[in-house]
């Protein structure tokens, strides 16, 4: 299965066999997984912000009862505050990362969410510890390793922020610490060092594994997509992709009551050009004639496939009478210019077209496409051949 996928020549693949040990893939790719990631762990992000957020209206609720019997009545104002403050900042990012549709947006979003709720937390601790002279360092470090755990947990953010983030919190931690405590050799603190750093490193290699066999997955179902929609000779969609998007394009082209062609293209002769040079200049032939095709497609939903065989097609979308009388010809003359086994005995096609009014089926398409092909063959090929044209029900006596 693997090998199978291997031997697909696809931008997946590619970056598979070349590897990716900085968890990072070439730009395009790159913005793909990420925007896949991102949207892939929309509820798991909602979920955990809203136990971020009831976890932080119960901190405020401790801090409310913890004020009543404090000594200093300002530093159980000062918690109130920075808490309630908190949430509400916690509650206006949840609220910007649900509405957010863009990757970049949303990750800042996030870490800015993380960031602030995690300092203001650590800093609450240290106050509280600092006035009431009870400094736990257990609870500190406690605190910290959940916030390393927190910023790792895979909830779409990207793996670098991610990791940059722990590595920020593990050295503030490392600062933050002695500075409470009073002394920078405080017993307590260099004891719990090493449990920190050997938290930070599993945390950091568990969250680096995970991201790989996550981008290894990606990029096998990127390939086996590929396969499953193109053509391997050509390179251009297959039949089944061509009919999918061939019925995206022309359901648009009904809402938005646009005229469609299509373009059933026809290698002449090419039997006979198969027995005089063999198959594989056969296959170079369909290879360079497929290349030819696919410039024609300009538009975001202009398409071009191999149906089978020597048997193309091209759809436009969105087109007036003027380009469809002459689109069949272009496409002739370009494949004769390509000069495919000589001059003098150049290959051909012979094109039918299709006018498609908005509504019509894809079916109907094919079938005058067809009919119109055959006719350009009958009138001695390397010619295009303008058929009937295809009226939708939805849409009859509008062309
Ligand atoms: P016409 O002008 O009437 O279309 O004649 P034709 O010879 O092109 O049509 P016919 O259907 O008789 O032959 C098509 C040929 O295309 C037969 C087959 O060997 C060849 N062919 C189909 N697929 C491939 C392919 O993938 N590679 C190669 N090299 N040849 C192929
Ligand atoms: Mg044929
Ligand atoms: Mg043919």
């Amino acid at each position: 299965m693997t090998q199978l996928v291997d031997s697909s020549d696809n931008a997946y693949t590619r970056q598979r066999l070349r590897g990716f040990p900085w968890l990072r893939f070439e730009p395009e790719l790159e913005r793909e997984y990420r925007e896949l990631n991102y949207q892939g762990f929309q509820r798991t992000r909602n979920a955990s912000a809203v136990m971020l957020i009831v976890a932080l209206l119960g901190f405020l609720a401790l801090d409310i009862v913890y004020g009543y019997g404090a000594q200093f009545p300002p530093v159980s104002f000062f918690a109130v505050a920075l808490r309630s403050l908190t949430v509400v900042f916690a509650c206006v990012g949840f609220w910007q990362v649900r509405h957010e549709a863009r990757v970049g947006v949303g990750e800042r979003w996030v870490v800015a969410v993380l960031g602030v709720t995690g300092f203001s937390s650590v800093l609450m601790m240290l106050v509280y510890a600092h006035y009431h002279q009870e400094f736990h360092l257990p609870l500190l470090l406690d605190a910290v390793i959940l916030l390393m755990i927190t910023v790792l947990f895979p909830v779409g953010l990207n793996v670098h922020v991610a990791m940059g983030m722990a590595v920020l919190i593990a050295l503030s931690s490392w600062l933050l610490t002695p500075w409470v405590s009073g002394s920078l050799m405080d017993q307590q603190y260099v004891a719990f060092m090493p449990f920190q750093v050997a938290s930070l490193v599993a945390l950091m290699a568990l969250r680096y594994y995970h991201e790989r066999s996550f981008r290894t997955l990606f990029l096998l179902r990127g390939s086996l997509h590929e396969m499953a929609s193109t053509d391997a000779l050509t390179g251009l969609f297959n039949r089944r992709a061509f009919d999918a998007l061939a019925r995206q394009a022309l359901a648009q082209a009904a809402r938005d009551v646009r005229l469609c062609a299509v373009l059933l293209v026809d290698v002449d002769h090419f039997k006979r050009y198969n027995d005089a040079h063999g198959h594989p200049a056969g296959d170079q032939a369909l290879k360079a004639i497929a290349a030819r095709l696919h410039a024609f497609p300009r538009r975001p939903l202009d398409l071009a496939a191999r149906l089978g065989g020597e048997e193309f097609v091209l759809l436009f979308a969105d087109v007036d009478k003027a380009f469809v009388a002459r689109i069949g010809g272009q496409v002739c003359e370009a494949v004769r210019a390509l000069q495919i086994g000589g001059e003098g005995a150049a290959l051909t096609v012979s094109v039918g077209v299709v006018l498609g009014a908005p509504g019509c089926s894809l079916e109907g398409l094919y079938e005058l496409a067809d009919q119109a092909m055959y006719q350009a063959k009958q009138q001695g090929r390397n010619r295009a051949f303008w058929g009937a044209e295809s009226r939708g029900e939805a849409a009859k006596g509008l062309v």
